[in-house]
């Protein structure tokens, strides 16, 4: 069957998430998303699991549902995911590395969280910061399990990442070392797409996934990973291990010029900068003096061994979406929380029965009749790519246009590689 994953979230118990991300409401979020399977999100924070034992029984496939609902047909899954964070002094320089951590059993959870709390704070935030090295916490995490797996999260951003420009490293295995033969799969984040990962020649043994990183129910989904394969933890790690290209189908991406750390510059400066633009002007700021922030595109030009445009024969392909919440307010003209915006969003996935349903399968007559010929034109125009996006930097999220230009856009061009 084909399985829509969204494998990192946050519960309410990190810093900056909504209260309303408990089981229950993602579990009824993921129904309007059309998720089919979502991460816990947090397994280390000790209230949080205690929810995650109390409210989820096994599905029996190393996946679990919430009690109530596991007689039903389909209920939503979850996956046990935590991402955490190390900060560490590694070769004389700062590193500071977000990991995603997927885990089979309560058992192995169990496991790995009496080592965290050995050696670090796990109550004070649902993404808990540990002082040991990325390559410590892979050992604990294989040894807690060997199915367990370790995935780098958001793999590009300036700070907090693994190829990060202000605090990375180079390479995997300059992180990893000796155990990098058991990092098989990273998080390209919302700012970087798997074409631009393609560049790196050193990422084609690794598999490319896609989540939301969702502090809030309503962005659940705006990133995922969309498999053929039976809703089984041990298949699904499997077929991100082995990069089955014929079970996993493609991920959903955000448009990486949306993203918050696309382009580079000092957002209270009011500077932008292409990464053409950053290396003219010496990486400084003409504003302030300081080094601009120096977003993904830039950090994958700097660490690229091919030219721009290039796939490998064997890549999981990708689909640009723009939530269905943003082409809302373009279409009827208003901001993406407003009452009217909220009103038809719920009335749209109510009939089509999901989000993913009117984003991703149906087709255009049929969405004419649900939605209206404006809304159907651009979820097409979307599907296909014309759009233009003015780029986000330095902690500002892009802007996305379907209907005209926005000023200082760059053309996404034709972007469904692969398939589609
Ligand atoms: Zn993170
Ligand atoms: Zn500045």
């Amino acid at each position: 069957m084909r399985i829509i994953a969204d494998l990192h979230i946050h519960s309410k118990y990190s810093r900056a998430t909504s209260k309303d991300m408990n089981l229950d409401l993602l579990a009824l979020w993921a129904k309007v998303k059309g998720i089919d399977l979502l991460g816990t999100g947090d397994f280390t924070h000790p209230a949080h699991f205690a929810s995650i034992e109390e409210k989820l029984e096994p599905a029996g496939n190393g996946l679990y549902a919430l009690k109530e609902q596991s007689q039903k047909n389909n209920p939503t899954r979850f996956m046990l995911t935590a991402e955490v964070s190390n900060i560490y002094t590694c070769n004389g320089k700062t590193r500071k590395i977000h990991s995603l951590i997927f885990a089979p059993s309560l058992a192995s959870v169990r496991k790995m969280n009496s080592a965290f709390m050995r050696l670090g704070n796990i109550r004070s935030d649902g993404r808990p910061i540990f002082g040991f090295s990325a390559q410590d916490l892979l050992k604990i995490v294989l040894d807690a399990s060997p199915d367990a797996m370790l995935v780098p999260a958001h793999a590009w951003t300036p700070w907090f990442s693994i190829f990060g420009s202000k605090s990375g490293f180079d390479s995997i295995e300059e992180c990893f070392g000796d155990l990098s033969g058991h990092i098989h799969a990273i998080e390209t984040g919302l700012s970087s797409d798997p074409r631009m990962n393609w560049r790196l020649s050193s990422l084609d043994r690794i598999t490319l996934i896609s989540n939301s990183d969702a502090h809030s129910p309503s962005k659940l989904g705006r990133e995922a990973n969309v498999f053929e394969c039976a809703l089984d933890y041990h298949e699904i790690t499997g077929v991100i291990k082995s990069k089955d290209r014929s079970r996993f189908l493609y991920t959903v991406e955000f448009y990486p010029e949306e993203g918050k750390y696309h382009y580079d510059g000092h957002r209270g400066c009011g500077i932008v900068f292409s990464p053409q633009e950053t290396l003219k002007a010496g990486r400084k700021c003409p504003v302030c003096l300081k080094e601009v922030t120096v977003g993904v595109m830039s950090r994958v030009e700097e660490l690229a061994d091919r030219p721009e445009g290039f796939a490998p024969a064997d890549a999981i392909p990708a689909r640009h979406l723009v939530p269905l919440e943003e082409i809302l307010a373009e279409v009827l003209g208003t901001g993406v929380n407003s009452v009217k915006v909220q009103r038809e969003y719920k009335r749209l996935t109510s009939v089509a029965r999901s989000e993913f349903r009117i984003l991703l399968d149906m087709a255009e007559d049929d969405l004419t009749g649900l939605a209206g010929a404006t809304t159907a034109g651009a979820i097409m125009k979307v599907r296909s790519g014309d759009i233009t996006v003015k780029p986000g930097f330095d902690g500002e999220f892009g802007k996305i246009k379907v209907f005209g230009g926005v000023e200082e856009t760059v053309p996404t061009g034709p972007v469904q590689i692969g398939l589609f």
